[in-house]
């Protein structure tokens, strides 16, 4: 038996963006700029894809640029807030600590070339707030850029009220909203933001396409130059296959959010309660504002790589937290931005849902935890010290 609990990391493909993909590969290979009957018919395909995406998220089709995935319309966003702002002299932006690297590193190559960044402060438990954002705006901000729901720890947001505190301001917002599309309700118009990024693979979509959602007006810098697809706004032949598949896995999410969700924070609480009963353990995150499917604790005296493979042995597939960094053996960036030491960020542990999951398996992920942590314990030497006191207890 596998359980598949990392879902943040990438999902498994739905059957119906599958159904979706296959006749674009079969019939309808066409290429939407071309004129002839199969072309006409790709272009067809792709219209209506976009018009689904737009429903979804409270757009019109003229305001989704397909791109390549999350990171790509990161980049493009974060890229054209700097030009405009550069443009009338304004190179301050304003992110947070605890970003995907997708926008930290875009922001770190563009503090190499001029950019003031300001990293706001992570509350421990996962949030930061409008007020924040607010007395960080300066007359030269050109960008304010915060992700809707982080992947690591799974908190949600203020995104609406930091929204109007930018709108209020005049500065440009974005959202990299990777992990909130398709799993809480995202609405580019109510949300206030002005640019948005989202992500396929973490919806049951395919791997390698995405969107970037940019507000009627607002003229993208391109990253690829080319052929004069998506409106001039980014070169390269449309990947009608993906984009199909995107468009249907996402109006399949969006028609079953309520109920996935329910389903999931009920799994999502059962396996915070099992696990909580772990002594020595810590919940990452705000207790009630993440989502529905995220659980993230850190257990002191063990470390999170070994939990992992022993899982894995027992037929989990987790995370410690992101996977782009996993493999590396630095704590992770989210965690220390939450306040956590290094000693706890290493024994960390990101278990992430989907509506697929069962009672059953949630069950069998705690007892299987509290009995690898446990196993993990009896061997460590740093164990042995914290319980003979010749070293003191972090957690509780
Ligand atoms: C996965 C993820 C990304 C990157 O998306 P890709 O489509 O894999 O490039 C960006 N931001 C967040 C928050 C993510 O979870």
């Amino acid at each position: 038996m596998r359980i598949y609990a990392d879902n943040a990391a990438t999902t498994k493909m739905s059957k119906a963006a599958l159904n979706a993909m296959l006749p674009c590969f079969e019939e309808n290979y066409g290429n939407p700029s071309s004129l002839h009957s199969e072309g006409q018919r790709a272009a067809e395909a792709l219209a209506k894809a976009r018009e689904d995406v737009a429903a979804c998220l409270g757009c019109t089709a003229r305001e989704i640029v397909f791109t390549s995935g999350g990171s790509e319309a990161d980049n493009q966003a974060i890229r054209t807030a700097a030009g405009l702002g550069a443009r009338q002299n304004k190179r301050h932006i304003i992110s947070t600590a605890f970003e995907h690297h997708a926008v930290l590193h875009t922001l770190e190559a563009l503090k190499k070339q001029g950019y003031e960044i300001t990293l706001l402060d992570v509350h421990e438990n996962g949030l930061v707030t409008p007020e924040q954002v607010r007395e960080a705006i300066r007359p030269d901000t050109c960008l304010v850029t915060v992700m809707y729901a982080n992947n690591e720890v799974g908190t949600v947001q203020p995104i609406a009220e930091i929204g109007k505190v930018c709108r209020e301001a005049g500065v440009l917002f974005h959202t990299d909203a990777v992990q909130a599309v398709g799993h809480i309700p995202v609405n580019v118009k109510a949300d206030n933001v002005d640019m948005l990024s989202l992500s396929a693979h973490k919806f049951h979509g395919p791997t390698g396409v995405g969107v970037l959602y940019a507000k009627r007006g607002l003229r993208l810098e391109h990253l690829i130059s080319g052929g004069g697809q998506e409106r001039g706004k980014r070169a390269g032949t449309e990947n009608l296959p993906a984009i199909v598949g995107m468009a249907a896995a996402m109006k399949e999410a969006c028609e079953h959010l309520e109920e996935n969700a329910a389903h999931m924070i009920k799994l999502r609480d059962r396996l915070i309660e099992g696990l909580s009963a772990i002594p020595h353990s810590v919940l990452n995150g705000d207790r009630e504002k993440r989502l529905p499917g995220n659980v993230n604790f850190c257990f002191e005296g063990i470390e999170g790589e070994s939990l992992l493979l022993l899982l894995d042995d027992m037929g989990i597939a987790a995370s410690s937290g992101s996977a782009c960094t996993s493999g590396s053996l630095d704590p992770s960036h989210v965690l220390l931005a939450l306040g956590r030491v290094h000693d706890i960020a290493h024994g960390s542990l990101r278990l992430t849902l989907c509506e697929e999951n069962t009672e059953e398996e949630v069950e069998y992920i705690i007892k299987s935890v509290a009995e690898v942590v446990e196993r993990l314990r009896s061997m460590s030497p740093l164990w042995r010290d914290l319980v003979s006191g010749k070293r003191e207890f972090i957690l509780k």
